[in-house]
């Protein structure tokens, strides 16, 4: 019985989908006409958020809806020495924010320093994707933190410690957490055993702690060209995957 319902619920999407997609063959000149491509884009990922939400849908159906409708592929970003560096002594005075957190549970503050280039950075990214932020750190001190740096809440995610796997006393970051097929998922992070799990999809970066000699680094403005490019491709682990490949 369980299996007759569940081959019916496959067929039951398929059908949808397949309606789906006459619909869109029949009225996509259209469209073209009077919508704008980025509009367009926008529309089908209304569609497709509406439906990835949806728990009818299978991992399977869902992951082909959003390969086929959603245009911006889905790049996580590392907070810590990848976009910042936070720290309760302040090296000069040229941090950006001072926040009070309670992590003892006594409040403490941390001087919160933003890495070179962060804004261009995010400017351009969250034009180009669907971009959340993945980080070790606890929510009570990363969370004023993504507001400070993201005023206009363009980034859709917030993933803290509690999502990530404990490993070795560390902590990694699995991916599939997002639910997104892979070949799709980009992560920027200046940890090699954070992405661990996902080698693959990941773009490494140096970690910059603010040092007097890391003032000028132009680590994430140079990352831009390449990203810009990445967001064409199929798979991203056909790029992403190469520095995995033994050359000897
Ligand atoms: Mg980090």
């Amino acid at each position: 019985m369980n299996f007759l319902f569940s081959v019916l619920k496959q067929l039951f999407q398929l059908i949808y989908i397949w309606f789906w997609e006459i619909f869109r063959l029949l009225f996509e000149d259209e469209f073209s006409d009077t919508i704008e491509s980025e509009s367009k884009t926008s529309n089908n990922n209304r569609v497709v958020n509406k439906l990835f939400h949806d728990n009818l849908w299978s991992p399977k159906a869902r992951n082909y809806l959003l390969r086929r409708y959603s245009q911006k592929k889905l790049l996580i970003l590392d907070l810590d020495e990848t976009l910042v560096h936070s720290t309760p002594q302040p090296i000069d005075s040229h941090f950006q924010i001072k926040i009070k957190v309670f992590l003892d549970p006594k409040p403490c503050y941390l001087y919160v320093y933003k890495r070179p280039y962060l804004d261009i950075f995010l400017k351009h990214v969250c034009e180009w994707y669907d971009v959340a932020i993945f980080t070790a750190s606890l929510n009570e001190y990363a969370d004023p933190v993504i507001d400070f740096i993201d005023p206009e809440k363009k980034i859709k995610q917030r993933l803290f410690r509690d999502k990530c796997t404990p490993l070795n006393n560390t902590y990694t970051k699995n991916l599939n957490i997002f639910k997104r097929d892979l070949s799709s998922c980009i992560i920027i992070d200046n940890s090699p055993i954070a992405y661990s799990m996902n080698p693959q999809n990941a773009i490494p970066i140096t970690t910059w702690m603010n040092y007097q000699d890391q003032k000028k680094d132009a680590s994430l403005l140079v990352l831009l060209p390449f990203l810009e490019a990445l967001r064409t491709v199929n798979d991203v682990r056909s790029i992403l995957g190469f520095r995995l490949k033994n050359f000897n």
